[in-house]
């Protein structure tokens, strides 16, 4: 037994995933519905997952708060929300564009008695004035993490305060608060290794039951629109994301190679924040600083959704096929506003994307009914949206890291420079 646990050990992450992804897709074409009775190890996993994450973005927050001044740190949010805008924008564009040429809705009916709720779309201060919890516990409870990750931050901020104190019993009180953060997320950071020795289990359970569920017949009757899911997720991963990653001259296959164990458990979770410990460990590989990411990925987990944003636009693009609806400019200006919009609105949760779309046909004047048809085969585009979400989360932790090194250096080189003029 003990061989066996050694041998599999010894085995990569990567390999064992992928095994069990094939696995998976194998078990749920045999079985079909059947597959179904694996789900519970899948489950398992996602709730490992999701255990781990509130300890892990609170814990690592306070000490990436202490590890850099708040100057830093602003400079850090300046760089990196213009980033996620503008990626998204890019993405919503890329969504319709694919759409348009590809055509998935033609020859599509409007699907009937399908009925989808329609939340209102909150107004941009309630979104902002919710990042303030009433009750942090409740706050964790939920999950909310743009709360946590609020609050994790004042009292990071509060602790490099005492820290910094004059009196010396305040320092020594900041200092040993800080210290048991630090422990702390080193226990988190052990806890998930041992979840990621779960993962492979877990992927084979959800994949299974995904793929067993799946009827054939969905598959086919919406396969161009999967089709223009997919490619336009691929164009982002493989056009976008290089090229940017090149404009900053970050080595982009070493960029993919070392963070292909978060884009696979992004592709089967389907969940973006599910997947945000495994993100944040990847981008440590891919050598972004723990203070870059462990600062912007949490957020990033949250509002930076560019998979989603290329879910808004090739939906608005079948839903106009169907109902025969010609997109002015105008219109398509507006979709790539709400559409943003949206993605930001987003939660990293499965199947997040689909009130998305339906706050976005409500603004495009599409009728939402489509966005119920689109939810046979949700599982399947899913999987690469969420795969692009987490991709772009590291892409800009990346970038911003890259530009942090160099206006370091270039403070080194002012700072040595000014030795040498006196
Ligand atoms: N599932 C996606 C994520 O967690 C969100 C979505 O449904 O678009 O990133």
């Amino acid at each position: 037994m003990l061989a066996i646990w050694k041998w599999y050990r010894g085995k990569s992450f990567i390999l064992k995933i992928t095994v069990g992804f094939i696995l998976g897709i194998i078990i749920g074409i045999i079985f079909g519905e059947s597959a179904q009775v694996l789900s519970p190890f899948g489950e398992l996993f996602l709730k490992l997952l999701k255990m781990i994450v509130v300890p892990l973005i609170f814990l690592t927050l306070i000490v990436s708060v202490n590890n850099s001044s708040p100057k830093e740190l602003g400079r850090i949010g300046g760089k990196i929300f213009p980033y996620y805008i503008i990626s998204t924008g890019i993405a919503v564009g890329i969504g319709l564009i694919i759409a348009k040429l590809i055509n998935p809705g033609l020859g599509l009916q409007m699907p009937k008695n399908t009925n989808i709720d329609v939340p209102e779309a909150p107004s941009i201060i309630d979104i902002l004035l919710q990042i303030v919890p009433t009750n942090i516990i409740d706050s964790m409870a939920k999950g909310e993490i743009l709360s946590i990750v609020f609050v994790a931050l004042i009292i990071g901020f509060a602790i490099s305060f005492i820290r910094h104190s004059t009196e010396s019993q305040m320092t020594e009180w900041g200092n040993l608060l800080l210290k048991l953060a630090e422990a702390g997320s080193e226990v988190t950071f052990r806890i998930l290794n041992g979840i990621l020795q779960y993962a492979p289990i877990g992927v084979l359970g959800i994949t299974a039951t995904s793929i067993g569920n799946q009827g054939m017949g969905t598959l086919q009757s919406l396969a161009k629109y999967v089709g223009a899911s997919y490619v336009g997720v691929a164009i982002q991963m493989l056009i976008v994301f290089p090229l940017i990653l090149l404009l900053f001259k970050v080595p982009v296959i070493k960029f993919f190679l070392n963070t292909r164990e978060a884009i696979m458990t992004a592709f089967v979770t389907c969940s973006s924040l599910g997947t945000l410990p495994v993100t944040i460990k990847s981008a440590l590989k891919a050598g972004i600083s723990d203070r870059v990411a462990n600062f912007t990925l949490p957020i990033g987990a949250t509002v930076n959704m560019n998979g989603s944003a290329i879910h808004f636009g090739v939906g608005v693009v079948f839903a106009a096929e169907i109902v025969g609806y010609d997109l002015s400019i105008g219109a398509i200006i507006g979709i790539i506003l709400t559409g943003t919009l949206a993605a930001v609105g987003t939660a990293g949760v499965p199947g997040a994307g689909l009130i998305g779309m339906s706050i976005v046909f409500t603004q495009a004047g599409l009728p939402i009914e489509i966005v119920g048809l689109t939810a046979g085969v949700n599982v399947i585009t899913d999987m690469v949206f969420t795969m692009c979400n987490v991709t772009g989360d590291i892409v800009g932790a990346a970038i911003v890291d890259k530009s942090e090194q160099k206006s370091e250096s270039v403070q080194r080189d002012e700072g040595t420079g000014s030795v040498s003029q006196i």
